[in-house]
């Protein structure tokens, strides 16, 4: 053996990172299942059944295919890679560049060489030279250079279509009476047994654990998501959890499948007329857009991001998060006891119901930060990071999002049917019943005054605020509020 090929739990690749050039002759192949990564935090137990599992069946797959495997158990990545070393002697350890920081920093230090990272349609480099020619980092102007850069839907530099987004035809709230997909369910073997077992939990059938399983899941989505995914992807609808969500992030996020793959599989619907434009479009923008950007933008904001905390927001982390069965707030007792459940919920309520609570309640970024990340299932530090600090809490004073994302219980009512049956009343202010987002976006916006006021894309807002008629009533409201939320009360 000339080599040992590392191979991280979110590079479960054959096809890219160090194991695209691998030789079954001379590289030897080591995963580490590192103690650090699975007892270190108060992880979902459904996050660590989905990243352990995958590694132990990709392990699996490529013994099967003939490479020598280690899989180890170590105190950390790096003891691990020290205990191989040890019994196959010094050989120089490759790997695909990490995902993050800190794991680029420990690796390096260690002494394992690189090679590129290729899991996305992206390189670090590339971004950093749109992002260096950018003055302000509108995601709408990356998607559209991808859009051409990629030649997807674009023919000739115009969008398909006529258009390069269909946004007015999706942002429809929930229909009444529809009829959603059935989610896919992947069934359990010994090693899925095992793992629950180790775990101390019964195995669910949410997520699949192997290549098969995420490929079963694409074909899932596209046959049975796709074509209505547009209208309603802003939508949250109570009685379905995943709606028209493809699901695939977590296999995305750990490489079971590409999104060169996604995107094919999307495009083929589309020529086969399996699926409208506005459906299409919206996915694409997901994968080739948004994805792309937020890994761009996480390399390019550099390490001290992630700590930013521009609107100076120091409440604890509220209770509600950790435990939502007092909780009289429909909308925030579905949606934690959702991700308490299956470590998922679609990009909505993680920003109109989760973040959005964090926001104007002032709850400390990183506090909240650390919540999700343990708490989702495609949670890693690179998509969280921008998403939480940049898109969801507005903590870096808005270079990812021009505006703070903050809203009160009536665009919640008109997008969601939480509201109904729910205890509080969306439309009150300063009522004993009002809803609390609305009291507390307005108090937000009231705390915050002087520092959005320098801001014109915030101008109508605070010209809302400034016809409120109430305002001396709804502080004294939000200010109860804030303590019964403080206290596990609301
Ligand atoms: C506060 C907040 C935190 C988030 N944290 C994560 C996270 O930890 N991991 C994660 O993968 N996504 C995250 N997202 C983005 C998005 O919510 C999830 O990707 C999506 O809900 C996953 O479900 P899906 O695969 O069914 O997505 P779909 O709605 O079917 O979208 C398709 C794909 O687009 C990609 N995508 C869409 N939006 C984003 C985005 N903002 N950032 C990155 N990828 C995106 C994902 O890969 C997703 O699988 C976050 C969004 C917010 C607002």
């Amino acid at each position: 053996m000339n080599r040992i090929i590392y191979v991280a739990f979110d590079h479960l690749s054959r096809a890219k990172g160090a194991l695209a050039g691998a030789n079954k002759a001379s590289d030897f192949i080591v995963l580490v299942e590192s103690k650090r990564m699975t007892t270190g935090r108060n992880w979902h137990k459904e996050r660590l059944f989905f990243l352990i599992s995958s590694a132990r069946h990709f392990a699996k797959q490529l013994e099967a295919e003939g490479f020598e495997v280690r899989y180890l158990k170590a105190e950390t990545t790096v003891s691990g890679l020290e205990q191989v070393q040890k019994e196959f002697g010094a050989l120089p350890i490759v790997s695909a560049e990490p995902s993050s920081f800190v794991q680029s920093r420990t690796l390096a230090e260690f002494g394992v060489e690189f090679v590129k990272n290729d899991f996305f349609l992206t390189s670090r480099a590339d971004f950093q030279l749109w992002a260096e020619r950018q003055k302000t980092f509108v995601m709408e102007n990356f998607y559209r250079a991808q859009r051409v850069r990629l030649s997807i839907l674009v023919s000739n530099g115009e969008p398909e279509g006529g258009q390069w987004n269909f946004d007015e035809a999706n942002r429809l709230p929930p229909p009444k009476n529809h009829s959603w997909p059935e989610p896919l369910e992947h069934m359990r073997d010994e090693i899925d047994l095992q793992v629950a077992e180790e775990l101390g939990m019964t195995a669910t059938t949410t997520w699949a654990t192997t290549r098969d399983g995420a490929l079963k899941q694409l074909e899932h989505f596209i046959e049975n998501g796709l074509d209505e995914f547009g209208p309603y992807e802003d939508a949250v609808a109570g009685e379905s959890w995943a709606m028209n969500h493809s699901l695939l992030s977590p296999y995305l996020n750990n490489a079971l499948i590409s999104p060169e793959e996604v995107i094919d599989a999307v495009l083929k619907a589309y020529a086969k007329g399996n699926a409208r434009i506005e459906s299409v479009e919206a996915i694409v923008r997901q994968i080739i857009g948004w994805r792309e950007y937020i890994n761009g933008m996480y390399w390019f904001l550099g390490e001290d991001y992630r700590e930013l905390n521009s609107l100076e927001a120091n409440r604890k982390l509220l209770p509600v998060f950790t435990n939502p069965s007092n909780s009289k707030m429909n909308c925030v007792k579905s949606v934690v006891e959702d991700v308490d459940k299956r470590a998922w919920t679609h990009h909505i309520p993680r920003l109109m119901i989760l973040s959005n609570l964090a926001l104007i309640t002032s709850t400390n970024p990183q506090q909240f930060l650390d919540w999700m990340r343990e708490r989702f299932i495609d949670a890693t530090e690179w998509v969280m990071v921008p998403n939480v600090i940049g898109m969801a809490v507005h903590a870096d004073n808005g270079v990812l999002m021009t505006k703070p994302y903050a809203a009160g219980g009536a665009y919640i009512s008109r997008m969601t049917n939480y509201c109904k049956g729910c205890a509080y009343d969306p439309k009150t202010r300063s009522a004993e019943d009002s809803c609390p987002f609305t009291t507390l976006y307005w108090d937000f916006l009231d705390r915050h005054r002087e520092t959005f006021s320098k801001n014109h894309r915030m101008s109508q807002q605070l010209g809302g605020l400034n016809r409120l008629s109430d305002l001396p009533e709804l502080r004294i409201r939000a200010k109860k509020v804030l303590e019964k939320l403080d206290a596990g009360q609301i």
